[in-house]
This record gives C-alpha cells, structure tokens and sequence, in this order.
C-alpha cells in the first residue's frame, strides 16, 4: 500500500479536441502520478504543436481556457509521479524537441535501467541536457541516429534503452506507441470514432468513451499514421516480464491490463487465495480502504467471515494539505483513515492490505482497530513479503528500509514489530498460480531475481532509486 505509482500516459490521432480528451483521459489515471501534469497536441493539417505543463494534481494544473489554448486533432500527455530526476518543473513530461525535420514529443511510463551509462557517453560526445530525467536521452539518440528515416531513427534509439518503458510519442506524421521487450508497464490501443487512442490503462478509454483494441505488444513500437497502423520490434522482444505489483496494487480496479486481466476479479481472487492458504477464525474481515477492498472481499467469500467496512478513508486529502509536522506523525494515518468504533468493539477482526514496505502504516493501522475497540487483530496480506527494491520505474525504498528484508526478520519477527495477534502473507506459489502463466510476470521484489540487470546491483540495492538521482544531481 506505501508504494508509490509511478506514470500515466495517454495518446491520440485522429481525435476532434484531443487535448479535451486527453485531460480527460490524464484524470482516469490520475492515480498513476499526482506531482505533475502535461499535454502537448498537433495540428496534423499544420504541424503546429501546443504545450502546456505544470506541478499538480490534473484538475489544479488544466482550466477550460487552457484547453482551448490546446488545440488540434492529435495530443499526447502525462501524470508524473518521480522516480528518476527530481520533482522540479524542468522534468515535468511530455517533453518537447525541434529537429531539423520537425517536432517531437514523447512521454514515458517506466525506468530505464542504463540511463546513466547513456547520458555520460552521450554527454562525452556533446549533447548538453536540459533535465535529469531519463527520458531524455531518447531525445538525444534519435538527434544522433544517422538513419534516413525517422521510423528507423526512433527504433534504432529504442533498442539502445534497457529496462522499463512504456511511451506515447509525437511528431508531425504520427503518433507512436512502444513498450519495452518486457512489457514491465502496462500499454493499450483502444478506437475513438475514426481516431486512434493510447494509454496506460483501460479505465483511460471508459471515461472518453474509447474501445479497447488490444495491448500494445511487448518490443512493439506502433506507428499510427495517414496511411493506418504499421508496427515495427526491437531487438530481444520474446521474454515478457509484467509488473506483477500492477495487479497487485498499482493499477485501478476497473482497468484491464497486461492482455485483458481484470484488476479487480485477480485482486479478488488473491483474496480467496490468501484465505486458503491463511485462514484464521474471526468475527468479521476488513479491507484496508481502497486498495485492500478486492481482496477482502475474496477472503471473505471463500472463508465465510462477514465483509465490513471497519475502517473508513477520506479521500479529500490533497496534494496541498498542510502536512503534519515532526512530532505529530500519527496524525498522517488518522487523516486517510477513521476505525467505525461500533462496529469494532470487542471483535475478533481479519485486517486485508495488497502489501507490506516499511511497516510503519500497517502497524498505525493495527493500534487504531485496538484503540476503536477491537478484541483482536489479524493481518493478512495479499501478496508475498516485499524483500527487494525495484528498477523499473515504481519507487520502493532501499532495501534496508523494507520490513521483511531486515536481516533475520521471521513472519513471526515482523508479527511482532507491528503487534498484531497474527500474521499471513499470500505466498509466492500461491500468487503464481492465481496469476496463470507466471512465467510472464515480474516478481522480483518478492524474490530479488531480477529480469533485466539493474546495474551495479549491489550499489543500487542499498538505495532507492530516488535516492541515486538526488546524489547524481549533486
Ligand atoms: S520489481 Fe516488483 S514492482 Fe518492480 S517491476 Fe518487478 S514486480 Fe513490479
């Protein structure tokens, strides 16, 4: 549940108001990034592109005259969330570039894992950047491409990148779509009338009115133009690795994702999973609001423990809410969430969350049920102990900060850090086989196997990745 999302994108062509659409689109995945917004459309008659960028949430950063101020039949756009260059307005996506041969703009979902080996060889051989951000280096590879063609200049650079993305990008003859050959993000096609739409996820497409086609493949790199639809691969294209904490956490409910999965019915059925494996006898089963609510009502079908609402979330808690100051810590849980006292009182209770990183949250959560009156408190989590930091574009903290990775920490060590009366994590078996073919999946903060060599493992897996931008920044 403290993981922090990572981007969102969206893409049109062919679309009346695009930018109208796309502010739209950008507010559906708004829980993908909530520190910055950005749209840029085209004037496919004209080439002519407009931008506008800034800090905060969709609705604070977008107004109807900016809007019209956008105009066009083509856009792409994007929510920030850091992972890789600092939070400043510099970095805010989507980026936007003149070439000799016209504009280019591009978004991105995702990390790239040999980004700072790039920048350095590009920077040795001239290219001076404008942000720290690693989307970035894609501008400067497609400048340095000696490729005729655009399509083959933007391919070429792509292969040079490894790890995570998932990015929409614009030029005066396209709109471009490409995942990386392990399709770690999640990317969809979707039709809008005679137009063509992009996104991150399909709840995008629900609020436009937008059809889902199919996802973008992983390795595909999609050209949408004059002439139709046109797809070229990159080179390693083959073995998928999909994030498995967007199934557990980071995508919407309502979305489908990774080749039609149903977010809500698999977090649902890790519910039932987690009371198979996990059950404990109890008075009623509460979900930790919102991301815990498909699982516990799994667990609670297939265990027969009745389904409350113990706790209750606000969610107008904001981006600019004057956040508690050092001292008065406890008061950030008590913020989100409020225990329903009545209900609690005396009662043995099976508390559901997606996951544990810290711990910090989950063990608020435990002494608040006890304060409101619970007789006892069971924590179950719906996906396995998060050991291992991740690098392609969520931000976990480093490894040390993770409660289950802490040298020697037992279930029953972790149990007793966040007093609870038990413990029970969903194992990586069990995730594995409610996932179905597994093979597909990333799972690398559960198991530390990670798909594409993060680089200097043993460096980064002391920091989070956040942590090694600020201290490249310096
Ligand atoms: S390491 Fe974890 S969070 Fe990162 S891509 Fe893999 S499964 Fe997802």
């Amino acid at each position: 549940m403290p993981l922090r999302d990572e981007c969102g994108v969206i893409g049109f062509y062919n679309v009346e108001d695009a930018s109208q659409k796309a502010y739209y689109g950008l507010f559906a995945l708004q829980h993908r990034g909530q520190e910055s917004a950005g749209i840029v459309s085209m004037e496919s008659s004209t080439g002519k592109t407009y931008t506008y960028r800034h800090m905060g949430m969709v609705t604070e950063v977008f107004s109807r005259s900016i809007l019209r101020k956008l105009p066009g039949d083509m856009a792409i756009g994007h929510v920030r969330y850091s992972t890789h260059g600092a939070s400043a307005p510099r970095n805010i996506q989507p980026l936007v570039v003149e070439y000799h041969w016209g504009t280019f703009a591009v978004a991105h979902n995702g990390n790239i894992v040999n980004a700072d080996i790039l920048r350095k060889e590009l920077q040795r051989e001239g290219a001076i950047f404008h942000t720290t951000i690693d989307t970035e280096i894609l501008l400067h590879l497609i400048a340095m491409d000696d490729s005729e063609y655009i399509e083959n200049k933007i391919v070429n650079s792509l292969d040079k990148l490894r790890g995570a993305f998932s990015m929409v990008m614009l030029t005066p003859r396209y709109l471009i779509a490409a995942r990386d050959p392990n399709g770690f993000r999640p990317l969809v096609l979707g039709r809008l009338g005679e137009g063509w739409v992009v996104a991150s996820e399909t709840c995008a497409f629900d609020l436009i009115g937008a059809r889902y086609e199919r996802d973008i493949e992983p390795g595909e790199v999609l050209f949408i133009g004059e002439s139709g639809l046109f797809s070229k691969y990159l080179s390693g294209r083959g073995k998928r690795s999909y994030c498995v904490f967007e199934l557990i956490y980071f995508a919407r409910p309502d979305s489908m994702i990774f080749d039609g999965v149903s977010v809500y019915e698999i977090r649902k059925k890790f519910g039932e999973k987690l009371a198979e494996e996990q059950y404990i006898d109890a008075d009623m089963v509460i979900p930790v609001p919102d991301s815990g609510v498909p699982a516990a009502i799994g667990y609670s079908q297939r265990s027969g423990i009745p389904f409350e609402m113990g706790l209750i979330r606000n969610h107008y808690i904001g981006r600019t809410f004057i956040q508690p100051e050092q001292g008065q810590r406890d008061i950030g849980v008590k913020l989100k969430l409020n225990p329903v006292k009545n209900l609690l009182k005396g009662k043995r209770v099976v508390v559901i969350d997606d996951s544990i990183v810290r711990g910090t949250t989950s063990r608020k959560i435990i002494r608040m049920l006890r304060n409101a009156g619970a007789k006892e408190v069971h924590l179950r989590i719906s996906s396995p102990p998060v050991t291992h930091p991740c690098f392609y574009g969520i931000d976990t903290p480093a490894q040390k900060e993770l409660i289950a990775s802490q040298k020697a920490s037992s279930i029953e060590d972790i149990r007793k850090e966040l007093e609870a009366d038990s413990l029970g994590y969903l194992s990586i078996e069990g995730l594995m086989e409610v996932v179905g073919k597994a093979e597909n999946f990333c799972y690398a903060c559960f198991t530390g196997n990670y798909p594409v060599d993060p680089i200097g493992v043993e460096r980064t897996l002391q920091m989070s990745l956040f942590e090694i931008s600020k201290e490249e920044e310096k």
